[in-house]
């Protein structure tokens, strides 16, 4: 397996559970590191096309490097790395809000526990199935589950609702990954969550900037920077290797923000030896009784060129990029590193099963509420192979997601061939016919570029797809 963490990762000092933000470095870096010239920053971009992670200094040169050549070969490297590592293949996931309580006081947040207009609700296990048959009536195979931060929604309850989840079968309709994005808990929490099957558990940092953070998290357990920054540890101590990491951007200055992120999965490179599965960068979108006050917006350009950075700096890693953003804005970043987006998303607790759209429930507000057929649709129109393959985790192939960009052929091997015969479930049992009919061209483009022996397995396997069988996967 060829070594793709970058050689900086000998000089770190990382031990397990103990914090590793150090401010000064990060700002030093960045003031120190600023417009070198095009030719170190294409030595950097190359670098990361040639499947090797950067080092923070790397990273802050690409962040530094803020004029229009140096942005474009940054751009122009992130897309070609996209294409080599991941070819054109996109995640469909969907996010499943369980319940709004919360005990935390996150000055930007909806759900807070000072926020009056918010109506607070948990889905009871019923409601849940409800929930759950209306997303997989459309086709979703991947859930993530979002809670609030409230003593109710501990470890066991947690594991309840993703054994609940699983069980709702709709036709040839099932959920086969859960992720969860909840408040973190103690080793022994996180063990008992992994027991009950899920896939990734997402902590995001929101800022990783030490000054700033107290100043949005005003009250109640989120408002510890140093427990939330360690958190994951305590996730891959209790033996969940996909964890995903994440920033709001918004909060700080976003230059720190991405450097916090790298740094954050160098942590987690030399202390468990596995990077972070995903990478979220929402943007903070607006939200009831939320202060705005402190806030650093992102510009739109700004986001591109973070994410652009980001798939550089960590090639490896997926990258998600949710409705918060706008329609137009996510088909033209698509191509520049995003791996994984979101589809027919409804963020109001119940709101799959609500006859309209009402929001009194919401953490936020979203700007692409497209129903997942529009997105398919537009995915498949625009030369991208829509997958909801949930195979690597259900086969064990977990922690050492890194394979699939390391291990020569694991892409033509699995990763294709899954996208491919999960777009044929798709299209066969919730498909129209047109876009049947799209779908299946783009999956015979795919096929003919596969070598013979796979080529035939994946033929015979889409045969017995259209014959009725499911979850044939790789
Ligand atoms: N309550 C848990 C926690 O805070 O870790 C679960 C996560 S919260 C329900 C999901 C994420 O939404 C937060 O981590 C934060 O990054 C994001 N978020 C909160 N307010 C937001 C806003 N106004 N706009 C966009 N994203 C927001
Ligand atoms: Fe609660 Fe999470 Fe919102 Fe903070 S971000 S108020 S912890 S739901």
């Amino acid at each position: 397996m060829k070594n793709i963490f970058s050689s900086e990762l000998y000089n770190i000092e990382d031990k397990k559970e103990v914090p590793f933000i150090d401010r000064e470095e990060i700002l030093s870096l960045l003031k120190n590191n600023q417009k070198a010239p095009i030719e170190e920053v294409q030595r950097i971009v190359d670098k990361a096309v040639g499947k090797v992670c950067l080092t923070l200094q790397e990273v802050a040169t690409l962040i530094g490097a803020d004029y229009p050549e140096a942005i474009e070969a940054v751009k122009q490297g992130a897309k070609t790395l996209k294409q080599n590592v991941y070819g054109n293949r996109i995640v469909l996931f969907a996010p499943l809000y369980i319940g709004n309580k919360c005990i935390n006081n996150c000055s930007y947040c909806g759900f807070k526990v000072t926020a009056k207009e918010t109506i607070r609700k948990t889905l009871s296990p019923a409601e849940m199935v409800g929930e759950v048959e209306a997303l997989e009536k459309v086709g979703h195979k991947r859930l993530i589950l979002v809670f609030g931060e409230h003593p109710i929604y501990d470890a066991k309850y947690i594991a309840d609702c993703v054994k609940n989840v699983y069980s709702v079968k709709t036709g040839n309709g099932e959920i086969r990954r859960v992720n969860i994005n909840a408040a973190p808990f103690d080793v022994e929490g996180f063990r008992i969550i992994k027991e009950s099957g899920i896939g990734t558990f997402q902590v995001f940092q929101e800022t990783y900037d030490p000054e700033l953070y107290p100043k949005y998290h005003l009250a109640g357990a989120k408002s510890d920077f140093n427990n939330r920054l360690t958190s994951l540890d305590r996730a891959m101590e209790a033996g969940i290797d996909d964890v995903g990491i994440g920033a709001l951007f918004g909060l700080g200055d976003w230059r720190f923000e991405v450097m916090g992120l790298v740094r954050h999965t160098k942590h987690l490179e030399k202390a468990y030896g596995v990077g972070p599965h995903t990478i979220s960068f929402p943007r903070i979108t607006p939200a009831k009784e939320s202060e705005t006050a402190l806030m650093q917006p992102v510009s739109d350009d700004d986001l591109l060129r973070l994410i652009t950075i980001l798939r550089l700096a960590v090639p490896y890693t997926g990258l998600i990029l949710t409705a918060r953003e706008g329609e137009k804005l996510r088909r033209d970043i698509l191509q520049y590193g995003v791996s994984q987006i979101d589809g027919g998303t409804n963020i109001n607790i119940g709101g799959y099963t609500e006859e309209e759209h009402k929001g009194d429930k919401e953490q936020f507000t979203i700007n692409d509420d497209r129903p997942l057929n529009e997105i398919i649709e537009e995915l498949i129109d625009t030369d991208f192979l829509p997958s909801f393959c949930t195979a690597c985790y259900r086969k064990g192939r977990t922690g050492e997601h890194f394979m699939e960009f390391a291990v020569p052929g694991f892409i033509k091997r699995f990763c294709t061939p899954n996208a491919i015969l999960t777009l044929a479930e798709y299209l066969e049992d919730y498909a129209t016919e047109d876009v049947k009919k799209r779908g299946y061209e783009i999956i015979d483009r795919h096929i003919e570029k596969m070598e013979e022996e796979r080529k035939q397995e994946c033929i015979a396997r889409i045969k017995q797809i259209k014959n009725g069988d499911r979850d044939l996967l790789y």
